[in-house]
């Protein structure tokens, strides 16, 4: 294989002294080195070619036996020192001192086409960061990490991105629903690729122990490589980089509020210092357009990370990363000027967002109101996000809203419902109000239906990762029947397009999976 692993960024930042994977506090450095484990039979189950594409790794190369035994930890390529990293970070509001890479190992950094590039696997064994737990992952979750990182791509989300799903050929055991009922499951290791996986905990941590002198290389070595805009190493420069970041946070989770995406385990060692989605766990997909839901069953009595607190809680967490690098700026104003602008911008973005979705492109003062109404309705009668909003791109500004209970106004939307039977009464008046105000909106909007379609088309997807369909791919690759997974896959690379015969996809939840595990229901097990 051509690929050319190095360390050479990396290598700027204190590593740790010792090579071994014995577990204990790592102080003054921001990795230690080491070694993946062996694996008994590794087999692999898919690769993004466009992934392999971005690291200039070709087809042939991709399905060869060394690419196999690379990827998942078997062999370790020239010029290259695997390593894990030290960090901390936020656990449900608490600080949870030293976290780090307890199951990630990075392989090195790929520089192809002017970028860089860090490849981690994700399952490769143990680190000096495993704590009590096995540095393992089990297959049901890495083809849950593995489809919806490359599908996020592909729906315009800033992502962590996906290379390659192994099987290890080794057990694993996991109590799934942390009920005192552990099984082995298949073993299995994901390739992650992404500039970096430098998370808001990476800096946290030296914060926390007082080591100002690495906290500093470590945000100097950011701004360096990942805010090369920004030129001064003082004070004014690291204002500068937690705005920047503090912006690129915010487009993120507009970006998840957009789609119906719930991270559902916003701890501060689950933000990266990029912007990037990171770390698929026990995430979900808004189906019932509900804004208390979390599929994070972990989190199910306070659900501190439910669908409609995401961009307070991205709030909540730069606050974090501010304290962690107050050190370096020391002066509280600054700072909180960029959390009040945080505040404006999101709610300017949000607007601008659901305007799109709406099909709106002029700015007018009550459409918070709209939106606001709208969004109460959804809640009012269970409404599929996806569907609704697809749909309602088929809906014309001719409707002629009916005075006495007939549906026929809903037409466009109908399939969206969940429970049709409850729209009546009151809630049938809500929805009419609503409709008859989007209509007049619409009129004094210039574009024509069909164009207004074609633009609601392109925000709006058809096909998203539903809980259950990870469930189905998943079901199958147990038994050894990967064809789902590729099905899946190829679906959600074009999530934008009509694809006729995929119209099984674009579907409400079927009612078996409203309370399966797995479905709707996820525990941090994995
Ligand atoms: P997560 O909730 O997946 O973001 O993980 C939180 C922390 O636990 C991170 O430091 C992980 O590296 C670590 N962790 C999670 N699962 C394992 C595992 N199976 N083995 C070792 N460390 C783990
Ligand atoms: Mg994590």
């Amino acid at each position: 294989m051509k690929l050319q692993l190095n360390d050479t960024f990396v290598n700027e930042l204190p590593a740790d002294e010792v090579m071994d994977n014995t577990r204990r506090q790592v102080v003054r450095a921001c990795y230690s080195f080491v070694k993946p484990t062996k694996t008994k039979a590794p087999q692999l189950v898919h690769y993004a070619k466009e992934v392999a594409h971005l690291l200039g790794i070709t087809e042939e190369e991709a399905t060869s036996n060394e690419f196999l035994k690379v990827f998942s930890g078997n062999e370790i390529l020239p010029n290259s020192t695997p390593y894990a990293m030290c960090y901390g970070g936020h656990q449900f509001g608490h600080w949870a001192g030293q976290l780090g890479d307890g199951r990630a190992i990075n392989l090195g950094e790929v520089e192809h086409n002017n970028q860089r590039w860090a490849i981690q696997l994700k399952g490769a064994g143990e680190t000096p960061y495993s704590r009590t737990a096995d540095g393992l992952a089990v297959l049901r979750s890495s083809i849950r990490e593995y489809l919806c990182s490359e599908a996020m791509h592909h729906l315009g989300v800033p992502t962590t991105r996906a290379l390659s799903l192994m099987l290890t050929g080794d057990k694993v055991m996991r109590d799934m629903l942390y009920d005192g009922n552990p099984a082995y499951e298949k073993g299995a290791v994901v390739c992650r690729v992404a500039p970096s996986f430098l998370r808001f905990g990476s800096y946290e941590i030296f914060s926390s122990r007082g080591d100002k002198k690495t906290l500093k290389q470590l945000v100097d070595y950011t701004i360096q490589h990942f805010y090369p805009e920004i030129t001064a190493r003082d004070k004014e420069g690291y204002i500068q980089f937690f705005n920047a970041v503090s912006a690129r946070t915010l487009d993120m989770v507009i970006e998840w509020q957009r789609v119906g995406f719930v991270h559902g385990v916003m701890n501060t060692d689950n933000m990266s210092i990029l912007g990037l989605t990171i770390d698929y766990g026990p995430y979900g997909w808004l189906e019932g357009y509900d804004k208390k839901w979390t599929p994070n069953t972990t989190d199910a009595q306070h659900k501190r990370y439910q669908f409609g607190q995401q961009p307070n809680i991205a709030l909540w967490n730069l606050l974090k990363l501010a304290n962690a690098i107050y050190p370096l700026i020391e002066e509280a104003e600054p700072l909180e000027q960029v959390f009040n602008e945080y505040k404006v911008d999101f709610e300017k973005k949000y607007a601008q967002m659901m305007r799109s979705k709406l099909g709106l492109t002029l700015k007018e003062e009550e459409d918070s109101q709209l939106i606001n109404q709208l969004e109460e309705n959804l809640r009012r009668t269970e409404t599929d996000m996806t569907i609704f909003f697809r749909n309602l791109g088929n809906f014309s500004k001719e409707t002629i809203l009916p005075e006495k209970d007939d549906l026929q106004f809903l037409d466009a939307v109908k399939e969206a419902f969940y429970k049709p039977d409850e729209l009546k009464g009151e809630v049938l008046w809500f929805w009419r109000e609503w409709m008859s105000k989007y209509v007049e909106r619409l009129k004094r909007e210039s574009l024509t239906d069909a164009e207004r379609k074609l633009k609601m088309d392109t925000v709006n997807p058809k096909y998203v990762l539903r809980n259950y369909m990870a469930q189905v791919a998943i079901d199958a690759a147990d038994k050894g029947d990967y064809s789902v997974v590729e099905e899946l896959f190829n679906l959600l690379k074009q999530p934008y397009d009509e694809q006729p015969d995929a119209q099984k996809w674009f579907a409400k939840r079927p009612e078996w999976a409203r309370t399966k595990v797995g479905c709707s229901m996820l525990s941090c097990s994995s």
